[in-house]
């Protein structure tokens, strides 16, 4: 792909509507009139040597809720539902304490590409698991280091990750039904009343929960759930390292890159953001 000039601000080419990442940045940076911080956690940077900065916002020192969006390239609905939420956020942010963590891979975002420049999950957190003997990649270290070690994350926070499940990435693999699915993690996550809050909101949004079957990873639903995964994701690394329950995951199941449209896809994590803070 050659090098698009001012790829920060340029809207990225794979035109399923999403905005350029200067939009997302700038919504969440309007938080920060209201006292949140803003930290640079790692930069990617393109072949045109310009840098896509992987920026961390939060309200507090320590936090009791944890939102993460834009791990995978081809999963923007969960970064474009949270930069679109940062007005509700400034509000929630009178009484919670709260770490938002919108965009973590805005290289593949840019590039709709699934992983980093290093062809690796950029929060892969193997290396904190006793898995590998090193990160992935550089942003692999950056965000576990800063989830660990930078930022005061309190046991039992809770924690909410955004991604959407693009099985048209494996021809060969076939999900019945359209709809949605939940990663649950940490102690009694399941029956925790923020996943029962999440769980009924899919079940009542145009994309129900997807009750049986196997993920394209091998992994099988119960009721449209898989509990205590372990597959080295940086919801594993914060339900097992900081104690976080419950630790949620959300899918939506994308058959296209438009199918269905993206407007769809955030207005239902629009309403699950709502869902995970509750009256
Ligand atoms: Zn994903």
């Amino acid at each position: 792909m050659p090098p698009v000039p001012d790829e920060y601000h340029a809207v990225p080419s794979v035109g399923d509507g999403r905005p350029a990442i200067a939009d997302i940045h700038g919504r969440c940076d309007a938080l920060l009139a209201s006292g949140w911080r803003r930290v640079e956690i790692a930069a990617q940077v393109t072949e045109g040597g310009e840098p896509l900065p992987i920026p961390a916002y939060l309200n507090s020192t320590s936090v009791d809720h944890v939102l993460i969006g834009g791990i995978h390239g081809r999963e923007p609905a969960g970064a474009v539902a949270l930069a679109a939420y940062a007005d509700r956020l400034r509000e929630l942010g009178g009484s919670r304490s709260i770490l938002l963590l919108p965009l973590l891979n805005p290289w593949g975002y840019s590039r709709h590409l699934r992983y980093g420049p290093g062809g690796q999950s950029v929060s892969d957190s193997d290396h904190r698991l006793g898995r590998a003997p090193a990160p992935a990649c550089a942003e692999a270290a950056a965000i576990t280091t800063f989830v660990l070690d930078a930022v005061r994350i309190n046991p039992g926070a809770a924690v909410l990750d955004l991604h959407e499940d693009p099985v048209y990435e494996a021809p060969d693999y076939r999900l019945d039904g359209h709809g949605s699915y939940l990663y649950v993690s940490g102690d009694g996550g399941l029956a925790h009343p923020v996943t029962q809050r999440v769980y009924r909101c899919l079940e009542a949004s145009p994309f129900p929960l997807i009750k049986e079957g196997v993920t394209r990873f091998g992994e099988r639903l119960v009721d449209g759930v898989i509990v205590d995964t372990e597959d080295g994701s940086i919801d594993e690394l914060l339900a097992k390292k900081r104690a976080c329950r419950p630790v949620i995951t959300a899918e939506i199941v994308l058959h296209a890159e438009t199918m269905p449209a993206l407007p769809e896809r955030v207005s239902t994590y629009l309403e699950v953001l709502d869902a995970f803070f509750g009256p």
